[in-house]
């Protein structure tokens, strides 16, 4: 598989970028680096490798339930696609069922595989939300992320604190302000 191709490619390239930076990769603190800034990467990336209609594979029930369902403040830890540097926060999830209910491991863990890739934060909102949409086929589903963004807090002048906050309403959360209104309520902090 080209995976292990590149599991292969990656020690010499960080190698390389060590010396790059000004370091000495054979230097006894660095030795080992090469390698587990792989295993690193690898790991907080292997979102890539899942595929996402496998996590609701049996997880999907028929249910006769059709009152708002929400996980809230779902951990999250991804890495910016521009500078590969993390963001992180929490995320809530909403949806209101229509016959059809998952598993409620599975939020958290399509959250997971969606923040283990390159990311930006409004693709990854939207990426969560449609995946949830189109598994449930719910009659509506509510995102919202709030995170840092290491990118803009450790680098320039400015050191731009603060919370991204990103959010993407599908179905009756975008049509009815009456519903969307009843998620926002239910994530706001209590
Ligand atoms: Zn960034």
């Amino acid at each position: 598989m080209a995976t292990v191709k590149r599991v292969d490619a990656m020690p010499a390239l960080v190698e390389q970028l060590l010396t790059e930076l000004g370091e000495d990769p054979s230097r006894e603190g660095l030795r080992a680096t090469p390698a587990r800034v792989t295993r690193a990467l690898r790991e907080l990336t292997d979102g890539y490798d899942t595929d996402v209609a496998q996590i609701f594979a049996g997880a999907v029930f028929e249910q006769d339930y059709d009152e708002m369902v929400v996980v809230r403040d779902i951990p999250f830890y991804s890495l910016c696609e521009h500078h590969m540097l993390p963001f992180f926060g929490a995320c809530h999830v909403g949806y209101l069922p229509r016959g059809k209910v998952v598993g409620l491991s599975k939020i958290p863990r399509l959250v997971g595989v969606f923040a283990h890739r390159l990311q930006l934060q409004e693709r990854m909102t939207k990426e969560i939300a449609e995946a949830l949409n189109s598994a449930v086929e719910p009659r509506g589903v509510g995102v919202v992320v709030e995170a840092r963004h290491l990118c803009m807090e450790m680098r320039g002048v400015q050191k731009t604190g603060g919370q991204l906050i990103t959010s993407c309403m599908l179905g009756t959360f975008r049509r009815d302000a009456r519903t969307r209104a009843e998620f926002l309520e239910l994530v706001r902090r209590a």
